[in-house]
């Protein structure tokens, strides 16, 4: 994964300022929070909320068992699994699997984990071409970019970019109809996938009792990349087993509300293993790579409950920070509230060291999380974590100071006269200076509020 994010402030600076990008984000977000709220009014999602949180958080706690049921019953159903501890090792099987199939083409479905091990330009180095399927995977893979949110990756683009796009790389006329632009992709795409002979897919859930692969989707593509083909490749994180198909009727009723204001996904295909010898269809080998790359790592932590993420996005779309950068700004395939979480926990807080400092706190992310993730209350202990370890002493200093002061009544006051003193100079704002630039100034008002109270000022 290419982590960028030592330069969040650049990268902040420069998105924030491009206009068209800013509108495109917040007609998309806005539409997208809309959409939600309408689908949750027919079901009682405080409800639902409560038993997804409980079962992920069975489902993590028991993790070790959940994923020895998952191997058995999928080496059963004919399943090769792999455990990858990192992205090299992930990457180092998935070329195995395709140089003992000769593949030169790959199709592949939409996955955060395929983004997260970087496996289209692994494979590219091996001339293998591996093709985006999902239609705003398959806009972003042709510019040449990144995905900018976990479920709608081509967020940050209008129409009319995505037009002139189709037009300068597969030649397309400048139309920016949808429904033309969606026809010259499926046209281009339908070659990819009667030509290619591997297919790569992520996972949504995995179920242990039985070993299937539940993979949720729209377009269609990800059952033509895992069937179409020889061998297909699943790629995904070791937190994705649930326990059973009882567990996973309540995250259908609320993946697609969260994501995309679906009662249900148009495609929610169960996948079991290669064709049998009498079936026709479906690829000759299914292989299951079970990705780890920092997730044990959280277990029994006070960060474990960032594993529940089922990556619906929603907490992208009514975070006031993601809304006014988009996702590139991250430097990170995560962006957005969880991925200012999962990028320091996965990758090192010294290579996001930004990312937790990147929110509001505001909490809207913590009200929508279908599985209820205290998303706000994570990032703040990671900005505490990260600041106990590197803060300046001055910080440090601060903070310390700041607890005793508003721990005692008379040093309170004190502190209240001296600050609204130095207000007047512009010695606050000297020590402050790191503030000021990014703030509005805080106008302190002449006497305090028990100085007005005990005047009988105010009463
Ligand atoms: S943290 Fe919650 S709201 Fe955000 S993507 Fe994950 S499940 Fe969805």
């Amino acid at each position: 994964m290419d982590l960028r994010s030592r330069q969040f402030a650049s990268l902040y600076r420069h998105e924030i300022s491009n206009g068209q990008l800013r509108s495109n984000l917040s007609k998309a977000t806005l539409q997208a929070v809309d959409k939600r709220a309408q689908s949750f009014q027919e079901v009682d999602f405080p409800f639902l909320q409560k038993e997804a949180r409980n079962i992920k958080r069975e489902a993590i706690s028991n993790l070790n068992e959940l994923l020895s049921r998952f191997e058995d019953n999928a080496r059963r159903n004919g399943c090769k699994i792999f455990y990858a501890q990192t992205p090299e090792k992930a990457n180092a099987y998935i070329l195995g699997v395709a140089q003992k199939f000769g593949a030169r083409t790959a199709v592949k479905s939409k996955s955060m984990v395929t983004e997260e091990i970087g496996v289209v330009p692994f494979l590219a180095k091996y001339g293998i071409e591996a093709v985006e399927t999902d239609l705003g995977e398959y806009i972003v893979q042709l510019a040449g970019e990144s995905p900018s949110h976990i479920t709608t990756p081509a967020i940050h683009k209008s129409r009319t970019e995505i037009s002139r796009l189709f037009h300068e790389k597969i030649g397309t006329e400048l139309n920016d109809d949808p429904a033309f632009l969606t026809a010259e992709a499926r046209r281009v795409l339908r070659e990819k996938f009667l030509s290619a002979d591997l297919g790569i897919s992520g996972a949504n859930f995995l179920i242990a009792e039985t070993g299937d692969v539940v993979i949720v989707e729209n377009e269609g593509n990800a059952r033509l990349s895992t069937s179409a083909v020889k061998v297909h490749v699943v790629v995904t994180g070791i937190e994705k087993v649930i326990s059973n198909f009882s567990d996973l009727r309540i995250f259908m009723r609320l993946l697609g509300r969260s994501s995309t204001g679906q009662k249900l996904t148009s495609y929610v295909s169960l996948l079991r293993g290669p064709k049998g010898e009498d079936e026709t269809d479906g690829p000759e080998e299914v292989h299951i790579v079970l990705l780890d790359n920092g997730r044990s790592n959280l277990l029994g932590t006070e960060h474990q409950e960032v594993l529940h993420c089922i990556r619906c996005g929603a907490c992208l779309n009514v975070c006031p920070v993601y809304r006014s950068i988009g996702g590139h700004a991250y430097g990170s395939v995560y962006p957005g509230p969880i991925g200012s979480l999962v990028t320091p926990l996965y990758f090192g807080n010294e290579n996001a060291p930004d990312l937790p400092f990147a929110s509001s706190l505001c909490g809207n992310c913590t009200e929508v999380c279908p599985v209820g993730i205290e998303i706000h209350h994570q990032l703040l202990a990671m900005r505490h974590e990260i600041k106990s370890k590197s803060g300046t002493s001055v910080e440090r200093f601060i903070f310390k100071n700041y607890r005793k002061t508003m721990l005692r009544p008379g040093r309170y006051r004190l502190m209240s006269k001296v600050v609204r003193a130095l207000a007047r100079t512009s010695l606050l704002r000297l020590l402050m200076r790191g503030w000021y630039p990014y703030r509005e100034t805080p106008q302190f008002p002449p006497r305090s509020f028990r100085e007005m109270y005990k005047s009988g000022e105010i009463k």
